[in-house]
């Protein structure tokens, strides 16, 4: 698997455009200081990018990150979602904006929010790098999508298979 191939579907410019027209948009349905959740582990690098377009635009977010697992070593879901270690997080009367890499089944983004509506968060809006809508097993949609491919297998930017891929700088799918 490490010498699969990947191509690539969005370069480093193309990202870095859309991580900025996203944080614009998040601003504009949440107050200056809101809670970012991060999906650990895929969506580190597409949070650490965000949190930075925010600042530029005057946003001022805390940030955490919270582990779930839905995936095995493979490419395919096992169809059940996990929180791996309780979270301590207060989310109280926060606005929490929840972010993960890719939206897929859906099942993921629509534990993880109702894990903080049960928290108590005043709000709760999601943001997704990747959406695959024609993958949806569940009724959710992200509130903010940064690119809609179909089903294909996504890797680079921070998410990875079977724990290679993590570093490419693009969002490539592999075959
Ligand atoms: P869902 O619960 O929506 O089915 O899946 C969401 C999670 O599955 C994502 O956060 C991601 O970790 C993983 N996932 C879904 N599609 C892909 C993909 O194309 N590539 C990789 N590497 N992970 C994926
Ligand atoms: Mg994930």
């Amino acid at each position: 698997m490490a010498d699969a191939k990947v191509t690539k579907l969005f370069d480093e410019h193309e990202i870095a455009g859309r991580v900025e027209e996203i944080a614009g948009a998040a601003v504009d349905r949440l107050s200056r200081d809101f809670l970012i959740v991060g999906l650990l582990v895929g969506s580190f690098v597409f949070v650490a990018d965000f949190i930075r377009a925010l600042h530029r635009i005057g946003c001022t977010p805390s940030v955490e990150f919270m582990r779930l697992s839905s995936y095995g070593h493979g490419k395919e879901s096992s169809g059940t979602v996990r929180l791996i270690g309780e979270t301590k997080l207060d989310l109280s009367g926060r606005a929490v904006l929840l972010v993960d890499d890719i939206v897929d089944t859906g099942r993921t983004l629509l534990y993880a929010r109702d894990l903080f509506r049960e928290k108590k968060a005043s709000s709760v809006l999601t943001c997704a790098l990747i959406d695959k809508p024609s993958c949806r097993k569940v009724a959710i949609d992200p509130d903010f999508v940064g690119f809609t491919v179909p089903d294909v297998f996504i890797v680079g930017y921070g998410i990875d298979y079977a724990h290679q891929y993590r570093q490419l700088p693009f969002i490539g799918m592999i075959d």
